[in-house]
């Protein structure tokens, strides 16, 4: 998505050579006009598939998923980190090792709102070293729904996030991919070629 490298070439800080900051207009202040561009690309790439919810892990996925699932018209679920005090149904939960923290915590969500007969499309805001969207595929393998594929704004393909999904015959479609970044400097890798695999890959699901 060309407007999104431009916006991370233009704002993004490059905090170390793995970690990258957007929170001008991704991470902490949102530019919301182009988190709804996000959700209609998601649509375009994954509006042909029968999605029941989109799903996704608080906190900074919710603005994606919520975009995705305006544009898909179905509702989004998100995964929360910490157990709440009005949270007293039964859930489903998976332990997820973060890597901007370095701590590990639980996801979980309401067992009342995934179960078998949801098609479910995972959002996100980074993928990285993918454990929390591994934690997510665990929660909608748990629940018996099926899981359709995995979008996320922004890659670091020099991490292993991708390859751990795709050995799980997850389909996964980022939005702009990072291959290499430096202060100055953030190389992407053509996704046009993902967009068709992606959809015939889909297709065979
Ligand atoms: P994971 O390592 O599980 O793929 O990434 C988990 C979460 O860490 C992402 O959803 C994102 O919120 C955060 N994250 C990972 N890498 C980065 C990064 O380079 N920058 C920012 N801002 N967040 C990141």
């Amino acid at each position: 998505m060309k407007i999104l490298e431009e916006r991370i070439r233009e704002e993004g800080l490059i905090l170390s050579d793995t970690v990258l900051k957007v929170d001008s207009f991704l991470n902490h202040q949102v530019d919301t006009e182009l988190a709804l561009q996000i959700g209609q690309e998601f649509k375009t790439i994954f509006g042909h598939l029968p999605v029941t919810k989109v799903l996704t892990v608080e906190a900074s996925g919710i603005q994606f998923a919520m975009a995705a699932g305006i544009a898909l018209k179905v509702p989004f679920i998100y995964a929360k980190k910490k157990k709440a005090i009005t949270q007293s149904e039964e859930v489903y939960s998976a332990p997820v090792h973060s890597f901007t923290r370095q701590e590990h915590y639980r996801i979980s969500i309401s067992q009342k709102y995934l179960g078998p007969g949801d098609k479910v499309l995972i959002v996100d805001d980074f993928l990285a070293t993918g454990a929390a969207l591994v934690g997510l595929a665990d929660i909608v393998e748990e629940s018996g729904a099926e899981l359709l594929g995995v979008g996320c704004v922004i890659e670091k393909s020099f991490q292993e996030g991708r390859s751990l999904l795709e050995k799980r015959g997850i389909p996964v479609y980022a939005l702009a991919r990072i291959a290499s970044m430096a202060p100055g400097e953030v190389h992407f890798i053509d996704n046009t070629a993902d967009i068709k695999e992606m959809i015939k890959e889909s297709a065979g699901c």
